[in-house]
């Protein structure tokens, strides 16, 4: 039986990145990993959406060429040629995640793992039949599933999850999407700008429920101007097939028909059949394998990490927390803080935000004062024809620290990076203000919106 110092299962975001530095750190560590390395972030994910969605916005540019002074006479998208260079990206990536882990020596089993000891793991599947390997301490890194409810027929070919919605041949003239929040928004923007007749159906009064209430609600009117029809607070009790359609029974409303459905509906957790139970590791009514901030469970030694653990599921967070458990297998001390992860919407225009918004820092006793400023009235956001939305600092009154940030608009996603660093630091509106922003850049949004706080924006118009 080969022995290690670590056995990471599954090889996500979460368990790749935990294999790695366990590695850095000297150990002998194996990987086992069921499908193919990168997990559901590059497999079936953040990468392959935010492939397509590229894809979406080169179209979008060219059908707004002409404001460009471009004259475009034809214009071909190919579906299909969009999901060839989907695959290519993945395909780069993974190769590339591979390197990486045999640069560092990870030992990697293609097999399914399950912990028959508090050291030992069965890989089934793995050289034909199956392998023991022993290890000290042992990272579940298994992630998560799309969440399927019988009463939606899932069957893969007309009512599908966000996995089959990333390898269609064609696209469907018309799609039901169930469920508003960010999975079901990032395909609303793919489908509805590749020409697909969009409805999404919430059962919540808004979109994005758990982001600001401005946020959604600025969304569902830009998508609703895109012509994607919104039906909030529908509960749905079946969807089904019929004939050549999928119909969606809705209580007290008329039914909703299209030519496909998908379903978006949240993610279930990869805990069934992998010993937890036999093992003694905790759970939590949803399934989530329950750890303290160190990662670690209630079993010494064995540590969880990543969607398994039902905290946020971001793939940032996964990594985050691998590093944090690769750290303490490894005899150290970190711990893991959730105060403060970006969170970001690659809708068009894209959302990103982080700390607290203006409520849930008046609910914390913070007296709160904001910063705005709107993309309009930028130069670089009018050079780019890309002029909506708008960022919003919230600031404590009594020490000018930022609080949290919500920024709507043009690359949105990465700027919301410079105030994450700004409240990881500690930093105040005036220090944002005191540092210099390039020209013509979208940062200088946040430079103005933290002059706004004391409303002294140079490009504002004076306050009344
Ligand atoms: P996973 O990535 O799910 O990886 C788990 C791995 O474990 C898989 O490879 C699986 O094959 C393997 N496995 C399972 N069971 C076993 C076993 N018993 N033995 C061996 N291997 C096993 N997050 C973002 O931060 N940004 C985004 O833009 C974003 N977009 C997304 C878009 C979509 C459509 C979806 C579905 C998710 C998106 N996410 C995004 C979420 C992100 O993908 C996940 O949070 C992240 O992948 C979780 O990482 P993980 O390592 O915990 O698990």
């Amino acid at each position: 039986m080969e022995a290690f110092n670590v056995a990471v299962l599954g090889g996500g975001p979460g368990g790749y990145t935990a294999a790695i530095r366990v590695a850095q750190l000297g150990a002998a560590v194996c990987l086992v990993e069921m499908d193919k390395v990168g997990g559901t972030c590059l497999n079936r994910g953040c990468i392959p959406t935010k492939a397509l969605l590229t894809c979406a916005e080169v179209l979008a540019h060219i059908k707004h060429a002409e404001e460009y002074g471009v004259e475009v006479t034809q214009i071909k998208p190919s579906f299909a040629r969009m999901v060839e260079r989907k695959d290519k990206i993945v395909a780069n990536l993974i190769s590339g995640v591979g390197f990486l882990l045999k640069s560092y020596g990870v030992t990697v089993l293609k097999g399914r793992g399950v912990l028959t000891a508090k050291d030992k793991v069965w890989v089934e599947g793995c050289n034909g039949g199956g392998v023991e390997l022993q290890a000290d301490k042992i990272i579940i890194a298994t992630g998560s599933r799309p969440a399927l409810i019988p009463a939606f027929n899932i069957d893969g070919k007309k009512i599908i999850t966000s996995n089959e919605a990333l390898n269609l041949k064609e696209l469907p003239e018309s799609i039901i999407i169930v469920g508003g929040g960010v999975i079901g928004c990032e395909f609303a923007c793919i489908f509805s700008e590749l020409g697909v007749k969009v409805t999404i159906l919430e059962l919540l009064p808004n979109i994005l429920p758990t982001e600001d209430k401005v946020i959604g609600q600025r969304l569902r009117l830009i998508l609703k101007k895109r012509g994607v029809e919104i039906l909030n607070q529908s509960q749905i009790t079946r969807i089904e097939v019929q004939g050549d359609k999928v119909v969606a029974s809705l209580e007290g409303k008329e039914p909703v028909s299209a030519d496909m459905a998908l379903i978006s509906i949240g993610r279930s957790m990869n805990t069934e059949d992998i010993g937890l139970r036999e093992m003694g590791i905790a759970q939590g009514r949803r399934g989530e394998i329950l750890v303290d901030d160190k990662m670690e469970t209630n079993v010494h030694g064995i540590y969880a990490i990543g969607d398994v653990v039902g905290k946020i599921m971001l793939a940032h967070v996964a990594a985050k927390q691998g590093l944090i458990a690769a750290a303490n297998a490894m005899g150290g001390n970190a711990s893991m803080n959730y105060s403060l992860v970006p969170s970001c919407i690659f809708t068009s225009p894209e959302i990103g935000s982080v700390g607290l918004t203006a409520d849930k820092a008046k609910e914390q006793g913070f007296d709160v004062t904001l910063g705005n400023f709107s993309f309009m009235a930028l130069g670089k956001a009018q050079a780019m024809g890309q002029t909506e939305g708008t960022v919003r600092l919230v600031v404590d009154v009594k020490t000018d620290k930022i609080l949290g940030a919500q920024i709507m608009g043009p690359h949105a996603t990465d700027l919301i990076a410079e105030v994450t660093l700004a409240i990881k630091m500690g930093a105040t509106a005036h220090q944002i203000s005191e540092t210099i922003h390039a020209h013509p850049t979208l940062a200088e949004a946040i430079f103005e919106a933290s002059e706004d706080v004391h409303d002294v924006a140079i490009h504002a118009a004076k306050k009344k």
